[in-house]
């Protein structure tokens, strides 16, 4: 009897192939960063988009058991990223608090930004029922130990491996990479006035919040890719979601239209020069500054050539995020 129940806490009631455990942690992994990018992200914080209840709720449900974050303090800390992004007063800024410790010390910079102020000043509207304030808030970490006791009754010793696995996932690609690398590493689209770049074209591990650079410059978009060559993943899973009336996306990345006949300037013009000013200032940086530079660099002298090929991103960055040396 005691041996049974010995082994049945060592290998649990499933026994999978190897590759099987790894499928388990992927798709539970992923379902987490869905939760994140698309509920608490997309639809929590910047309403880009509405979520059926039945969706929401699965959402809600799903990050107490494998994060234990609550809604509330993701949406303040994240509006407050975008309100004061790249100042002191942002909570997670590679760029003043450093590389590193936005990598490895995320969760902490949310422990440490979750103030009462910053709750009621960004957390508006964020969902305030019986269960959000009684078990999600009040037991945060009950649903991380329910998760735990599942997985050693599911997998025996190796689900708590699974489980450690899931506990480092988040904090390490969500709060780390993202927020770390995000403002870091990568390539620009739109010179928005923060050091936000897209990590890489393919949004497909983390959720489509590799495309850092794009929501930055059209933060209440439910869709992340710009351009036809990058893939959005989170974005694929609304129009899944929406086939059966499960999600509803409010507004999408405006795409400018050219009209060949007019030559006049009016208002319209104005206001579209407004809503599309990134969109113009990228094609002002592709059609009227790199062609100079390329046309300046042809009769340059060697030492010119050298600084010229250095001045190519420089001549076309926001003038806040150049440095004196550059
Ligand atoms: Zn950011
Ligand atoms: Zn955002």
């Amino acid at each position: 009897m005691f041996n049974s129940i010995l082994n049945l806490l060592v290998s649990g009631i499933l026994t999978l192939p190897w590759w099987g455990y790894l499928a388990v942690v992927l798709v539970n992994t992923q379902l987490t960063i869905f939760a994140v990018t698309i509920y608490l992200h997309r639809c929590q914080s910047h309403r880009a988009l509405t979520l059926h209840p039945i969706v929401s709720h699965f959402f809600r449900f799903w990050l107490w058991m494998t994060t234990g974050m609550e809604t509330k303090q993701f949406v303040a800390i994240h509006r407050k990223h975008h309100a004061k992004v790249e100042t002191d007063e942002d909570p997670h800024s590679p760029v003043v608090k450093g590389l590193k410790n936005v990598l490895l010390e995320g969760n902490e910079l949310y422990r440490e930004a979750k103030t009462q102020e910053v709750m009621d000043h960004y957390g508006e509207g964020t969902p305030d029922d019986w269960v959000e304030r009684n078990v999600y808030t009040r037991r945060s970490a009950l649903g991380l130990k329910a998760m735990i006791l599942i997985n050693i009754i599911l997998f025996g010793l190796t689900g708590v491996a699974m489980w450690a696995v899931q506990m480092a996932w988040i904090p390490f690609f969500a709060a780390g990479v993202i927020n770390g690398l995000g403002h870091n590493w990568g390539y620009r689209n739109f010179e928005v006035k923060d050091a936000s770049r897209n990590i890489f074209p393919i949004g497909f591990f983390i959720g489509g919040e590799e495309l850092h650079n794009n929501y930055h410059a059209f933060g209440t978009s439910a869709k992340f890719s710009s351009k036809w060559w990058e893939f959005d993943i989170g974005w694929f899973v609304i129009r899944f979601l929406q086939i059966f009336g499960l999600a509803k996306p409010k507004r999408i990345q405006p795409k400018p239209k050219t009209l060949q006949s007019k030559n006049t300037i009016d208002t319209d013009t104005i206001r579209a020069l407004i809503t599309y000013r990134f969109h113009v200032m990228a094609r002002y940086a592709r059609e009227v500054m790199l062609p100079m530079v390329c046309e300046e660099y042809k009769y340059a002298s060697k030492e010119d050539k050298a600084a010229l090929r250095r001045a190519r991103t420089v001549l076309v960055r926001e003038p806040s995020l150049i440095s004196p040396a550059q």
